[in-house]
């Protein structure tokens, strides 16, 4: 049974056609996902390299504990610079590839150059054999599910998949990056969503990457007896706990309501903070038609406790889609003026098939009807726009592309976007640490690097707050472990300490997260950013929303002290990823 000081890195070259299997260097010992993601992207990518030319580098790294009985630990790191950004890039994404890449004794894929011929299509096989590249033209073009159906009855059952869609191939900067579930099925619904690494993969002619682990058992921890114990006493803590109260019975779409309340469920392109439509959008509408649907909550990885993921019938008791999530619902939904979920799910349905991001497709298709192109609450229209996307139309292009694209094409100035990525659902104007997290976090706008849900917070304390939270959420990313099980960084070192055979101290630990946020920041640094792309889009500083008036109001000074490290408190170790 491999353990970790035996792990592994598969380089890929797409120019050459090659692939080489080496160890993994002593000092990285420690890193895994988004941590070894950002090292390996800092030492051995250029910065000022063009995102979609041969020397961006596009890695998939699971957390240091995917592949092992931890719970709800298989999580993947999908990394690159970004088409859309221009910095660097980590989007994290569930199913079953994290799960066995370790498996199979892989710290990381990492896949540079690119084939001559733009055209052609090449598939990834990594099995206990090693790992070959071989042609996949046959795949060209395929959507999603039909690519993974198609797979499915080539390859053992035990194997899964990652994938791009036509967006990928088309490169668009909106293109997802797709892990199949851990259902018998495989479908393609879980997705590395933020950034374009869907463009990047779809650049280097990677039309998919096949992951088969067979029958092989969980990753040896070093210390296995105290690793089993701590992993058992974790998840008896966690089931018996209020924290798991929400998620496995209605899933993110819970927050529909709460976030209403407070403002951060934008309306219309974001010029409202409320929506007429929380309650038809409610995600317990969804659970209400599991009933009479069918359909229900499950695990997207294997040994996942949490179970936040649902799967979506339709009216005639099909499956339509998995992981209706909060911030699908809100950019795709309420941001649009549509107001029913199944509409929405439809949207997502065809954002999984065709290889987009739900939450920069959502934004640009507000953006594009906010400028007047389009009625707000046009649903048909957003589907057929989503067709276009994938017929490579010129508007199709131009959604496909996100956000600012959209902006920029529309010349309509309402863009909510930091760094050229589109804003999630939580909204920066009740949200200072939030805010805060978007302007400073090396990925732009993007609630997992770092949220706080707490409106009304004091300013100093909103920075500290999302430096605290960046710190937390990097080491979570690079753990394996999923945001929303919301370990603290004394359960992640508990864990490490015994899966390593080693004391991981609160200091080690808390370097392991900072030194995450420094590698990126210093990528970007030397990619060409400056202060200057720290800037809250405009239309958040002027346009108010609720009885408060609220704008982004923090000085420009003030937030940059979320890069000057904090003396580490007690309540970092102790705080949970909201
Ligand atoms: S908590 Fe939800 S998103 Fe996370 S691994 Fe489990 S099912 Fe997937």
């Amino acid at each position: 049974m491999p353990d970790s000081r035996t792990d592994r890195l598969i380089r890929v070259d797409m120019t050459q056609g090659s692939v080489e299997i080496e160890p993994v260097p002593e000092a990285w010992q420690m890193l895994g996902g988004r941590a070894l993601s950002a090292r390996i992207l800092l030492e051995d990518c250029d910065p000022l390299c063009e995102p979609l030319g041969p020397d961006n580098l596009l890695i998939f790294a699971p957390g240091l504990l995917a592949g092992s009985a931890a719970p709800t630990s298989g999580r993947l790191s999908v990394g690159a610079k970004s088409p859309l950004t221009g910095g660097i890039k980590e989007a994290n994404v569930g199913g079953n590839p994290g799960q066995d890449l370790m498996k199979l004794g892989y710290r990381a894929i990492v896949v540079t150059g690119q084939p001559a011929d733009s055209e052609a299509r090449f598939a990834l096989d990594v099995t206990a054999e090693g790992a070959s590249l071989r042609p996949a033209d046959e795949h060209r073009g395929k959507w999603n599910y039909r690519l993974i159906e198609d797979l499915a009855a080539h390859y053992p059952a035990t194997a899964s998949f990652i994938s791009i869609g036509p967006a990928g191939e088309m490169r668009l900067s909106g293109a997802s990056v797709a892990c199949t579930d851990q259902e018998q099925e495989r479908h393609p619904a879980r997705h590395a969503g933020r950034g374009g690494l869907g463009a990047v993969m779809g650049s280097k002619g990677l039309k998919y990457v096949s992951l088969d682990a067979g029958r092989r058992p969980a990753r040896k921890p070093l210390r296995r007896k105290e690793f089993m114990a701590l992993s058992k006493s974790f998840t008896r803590t966690y089931l018996e706990g209020p924290a798991q109260e929400p998620f496995p019975k209605w899933g993110t779409s819970v927050c529909v309501s709460e976030a209403d309340k407070i403002y951060t469920f934008p309306y219309k392109n974001r010029v409202e903070g409320r929506s007429p439509d929380a309650e038809t959008l409610d995600g317990m509408r969804i659970v209400e038609s599991f009933e009479e649907r069918g359909g229900g909550m499950h695990n997207c990885l294997t040994g996942c406790i949490v179970q936040c993921s649902n799967i979506v019938h339709d009216a005639e008791g099909n499956y339509k889609t998995s992981a209706l999530e909060f911030e699908t619902l809100t950019l795709l939904g309420s941001n649009c003026g549509i107001a029913s979920w199944e509409d929405v799910a439809d949207l997502d349905r065809l954002c999984d098939e065709i290889g987009l991001d739900t939450i920069e497709t959502g934004a640009a298709i507000a953006i594009y009807m906010d400028s007047g192109a389009m009625e707000f609450g046009d649903a048909e229209g957003a589907k057929r726009i989503l067709g276009e996307i994938a017929e490579g139309t010129e508007l199709g292009r131009t959604i496909g592309n996100g956000a600012v694209a959209t902006g920029r094409k529309s010349g309509h100035a309402r863009v909510p976007a930091v760094k050229g990525q589109a804003i999630p659902a939580w909204d920066p104007r009740p949200l200072k640490a939030a805010g805060v997290t978007y302007c400073t976090s090396a990925m732009g706008a993007d609630h997992t690097a770092g949220l706080i849900v707490e409106p009304g917070q004091d300013y100093e304390e909103a920075v500290r707050a999302s430096q605290e939270s960046q710190i937390l959420n990097a080491v979570v990313d690079s753990s394996g472990f999923c945001q929303f099980l919301m370990p603290n960084l004394d359960e992640v070192r508990a864990f490490f300490g015994h899966f390593l055979g080693c004391e991981v101290s609160r200091e080690a630990i808390s370097d392991l997260g900072w030194r995450c946020l420094e590698d990126e920041w210093e990528f970007n640094r030397r990619a060409g950013f400056s202060s200057a792309d720290d800037a809250m889009a405009d239309c958040m500083q002027t346009d108010a929303i609720g009885p408060q008036e609220l704008v982004w109001d923090m000085a420009p000074e003030l937030v940059a002290r979320a890069y000057k490290r904090f003396e580490p408190r007690d309540e970092l170790f102790e705080l949970r990823p909201s």
